[in-house]
């Protein structure tokens, strides 16, 4: 019997409004958008930020391509996620056929979403109208409470706390259960309640980590996003299984999110920053959740070899130290082959010798595992370490 895998990428991860300041490149300046490959084939689409832009340029037909049919679930009518629509190349194949969810807005009224496409569009907004949009569109309106089925997977909404309103989805799948809740503030009980049930034993709990949990009870209080520390207590009290940190901040640099993912991975064991291109799989053998770091910014990733000196913990629990050599970098981690096996999630040391100005240097880099193969050598695994500061 074949396992069934899902596969979750995150295409977009920022909150609020894109960045393209250097010091935030690592994690990914494109506001919220996600993929995930379901075990049938699938395809959902989470919100239309725009991360949509770069997923429609690395468009492939779902289900292997006949009629491709992609369903889109967006959770509110906030800029950072829908502004990717008018970007989606794949809307203008006539081929291609597209299913979009959301709710019915008090303030558009009946087909809200269908109102945002053409409000998008509009003179002078826009250079070409709706008609250039040749894909298929069917709109469905969800409400709060709502579960429907797509394929063999169920999916279920409910209301969170956000000014004009959000959705959050809960999708079961046979490899497991991602829970999608961004743009959330804690503090109304109902809702709060409803964010559990959407968390419930999930396997992924995306989570708005927006705000510091000091900002989120002094300036930012009241402006509709979580905490890191929220996310975390959440995630307890649901019994999920690993956190992802979402919707940064645009003004969190990427040292500023390190610093957020290490507070976080202090109250709760198994939790993830979210970064543009990183890729989740649910369901591989052995049922842990992994996640890689691949390249959709390929162009910074270096061929190389680097001396390096690896220190960390084992699956056993014990500390380790392995000399290897690093020849898969990125600037958002690297792909180690070590003896050890060391746990996933656990933090690593690595002590590369690399070619400066001066002669050679050592660079000291810290990161965390989020990934175990089998490695290329016999007696080695393949570990894919995110680089934290
Ligand atoms: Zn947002
Ligand atoms: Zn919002």
């Amino acid at each position: 019997m074949t396992v069934p895998i899902a596969k979750l990428s995150f295409w977009g991860v920022r909150g609020s409004t894109p960045t393209v300041d250097p010091a935030t490149w690592r994690y990914g300046g494109n506001t919220p958008c996600l993929e995930l490959i379901a075990p049938d084939g699938t395809q959902i689409i989470l919100d239309c930020g725009t991360g949509l832009r770069m997923l429609g340029s690395r468009w492939a037909a779902p289900n292997g391509g006949k009629t491709p049919e992609t369903h889109i679930l967006v959770t509110h009518y906030h800029w950072d996620h829908i502004q990717g629509i008018p970007f989606f190349s794949p809307l203008y194949v006539e081929n291609n056929e597209f299913h979009f969810y959301s709710f019915r807005s008090k303030f558009l009224g009946r087909d809200s979403l269908k109102q945002v496409f053409e409000a998008q569009m509009a003179l002078p907004y826009f250079p070409v109208d709706m008609s250039a949009m040749s894909a298929k569109r069917k709109f469905k309106e969800v409400d709060g409470g709502e579960s429907f089925t797509v394929g063999e997977n169920n999916i279920a909404a409910r209301w969170l706390n956000h000014p004009q309103g959000c959705l959050g989805f809960r999708i079961e799948t046979p490899a497991g259960i991602v829970a999608y809740a961004t743009d959330n503030e804690p503090g109304d009980a109902k809702l709060d309640e409803s964010l559990r049930e959407l968390a419930a034993g999930a396997d992924i709990f995306i989570n708005d980590a927006q705000f510091t949990p000091e900002q989120l009870e002094t300036t930012r209080k009241g402006w509709g996003h979580s905490s890191w520390l929220e996310g975390a207590k959440v995630a307890r009290q649901a019994g999920a299984k690993t956190l992802v940190l979402f919707h940064h901040d645009p003004d969190s640099t990427d040292r500023m999110v390190d610093s957020i993912l290490r507070q976080a991975r202090e109250e709760f064991d198994s939790v993830f920053a979210a970064s543009e291109g990183m890729v989740v799989t649910l369901g591989a053998p052995g049922d842990r959740v992994q996640a890689h770091m691949p390249g959709t910014r390929t162009a910074l990733r270096r061929e190389a070899q680097f001396q390096a000196k690896v220190c960390g913990v084992t699956e056993g629990g014990k500390d380790f130290e392995e000399e290897t050599v690093v020849r898969d970098i990125s600037l958002q981690g690297a792909l180690i082959s070590l003896k050890h096996m060391p746990r996933l999630q656990s933090e690593l040391q690595v002590t590369m010798e690399a070619p400066g100005a001066d002669g050679v240097q050592s660079m000291n880099l810290r990161g965390y595992v989020v990934r175990i193969d089998a490695g290329a050598e016999k007696g080695h695994v393949a570990v894919g370490v995110v680089f934290t500061d």
